[in-house]
């Protein structure tokens, strides 16, 4: 294999057609560890602002590691897949108290970083310092697949994808090399039409040369996502707040902000299942009220539909039983939490609904919460 060959097409190709991105051009560790886990499942142009602002509020690493968690969680909202921002958090702490401030510049400890697998190890260590270290996100893996027109679906073949991301890498500008791969990946080699006209590696693809390039890579047969649907309460209290707690800080939208609400029983009506959520995740009797906002929402793993209502503080002192705070909040203030994406449409919806409709007592003033 001319390996120098698929180099030179693809680095000739780049220096003309290369995006310009705000994180190429940036020779610091740093910004450049930032946009690695921002760039983590995310596309780029909904990456870029959150990049941009990340870097004004935190412009080093230090800043990162000092900050609020809350302030890091407010700074990630909207751009989904939560936990990153924690492990950001974390790794520039490690980085800070174990490794004196400098990132690791070997990849072997470098993964073991919280949030660090080997392609975000791999365009770091490539970017920042120019080490040869290959990637192997889902772009890259498509166009490899293509190229070198593998029959093994993605997954189970990782060690040969990773040996022809190791092979092709230009071993004197793996940064370069790395930015071009996916910039092949992100606008020529696209998932249903790759636009193999405009591709510098057209001449030496044996995908595009078998007529395979339609039907690579292989896909494991999609399983279903399962789906649920979640009572949710927007509980207002006799001074006119809402009500808020926080997520757990493990699992699914760790520490996150929402309104209270669960999973709806089978059998169970809606406003039974809120009455009942909110008495187990916070000790609290409430009325429910009128229907709200229905959301739907897909996360990679689940689909949820979200059927919100009002609901009216009656009685209780709040426990904190199935989350980590609560808070009684004007609606002016809720901006002032990091809440998951679907409940900015539940927030949406209240700032342009008009008021609900007060049960007599709390419009009397004759009920007041804690
Ligand atoms: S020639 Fe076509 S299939 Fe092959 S890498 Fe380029 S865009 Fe993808």
């Amino acid at each position: 294999m001319d390996w120098q060959w698929f180099r030179t097409q693809l680095l000739t190709w780049y220096g003309e057609y290369g995006r310009d991105l705000p994180w190429r051009p940036t020779a610091d560790p740093y910004a450049v560890l930032v946009s690695e886990f921002m760039l983590q499942q995310t596309q780029v142009m909904t990456v870029i602002p959150y990049y941009q602002r990340w870097l004004k509020q935190l412009p080093t690493l230090a800043d990162c590691a000092q900050a609020q968690r809350q302030d890091i969680f407010k700074l990630w909202e909207g751009l989904g897949y939560y936990r990153r921002a924690e492990y950001l958090h974390q790794t520039c702490q490690m980085i800070m108290y174990n490794y004196g401030g400098n990132i690791p510049q070997e990849l072997a400890i470098l993964i073991t970083l919280p949030g660090i697998g080997r392609t975000t190890a791999g365009g770091i260590l490539s970017h920042a310092f120019n080490l040869p270290l290959p990637i192997l996100d889902g772009n890259v893996q498509r166009v490899l697949s293509r190229l070198f027109a593998l029959t093994t679906p993605p997954n189970r073949n990782q060690k040969q994808l990773w040996h022809y991301s190791q092979a092709l890498l230009d071993p004197d500008q793996p940064g370069r090399f790395n930015q071009a791969l996916m910039d092949v990946g992100a606008g020529v080699c696209l998932p249903k039409v790759p636009h193999c006209g405009r591709c510098p590696w057209q001449n030496g693809c044996m995908g595009e040369q078998t007529q395979q390039q339609h039907t690579l890579p292989v896909r494991e047969p999609a399983k279903e996502i399962p789906h649920r649907t979640i009572g949710v309460g927007v509980i207002w209290n006799a001074q006119g707040q809402v009500l808020i707690d926080q997520r757990p800080s493990t699992g699914l939208l760790a520490n996150l902000w929402e309104f209270p609400g669960g999973k709806v029983e089978p059998g169970e009506s809606v406003p039974d299942c809120i009455r009942r959520e909110i008495q187990e995740e916070l000790a609290l009797d409430i009325r429910v009220g009128a229907h709200l906002i229905t959301v739907n929402h897909r996360y990679t793993h689940l689909r949820v539909t979200l059927v919100v209502h009002h609901g009216f503080y009656q009685s209780g002192i709040p426990e904190l039983r199935g989350c980590q705070a609560y808070a009684w909040v004007e609606l002016r203030d809720l901006s002032e939490y990091p809440f998951p994406q679907a409940n900015h449409k539940i927030i949406q919806a209240l700032a342009t609904s008009p008021s609900p409709p007060w049960p007599l007592e709390m419009a009397e003033g004759r009920v007041q919460s804690e």
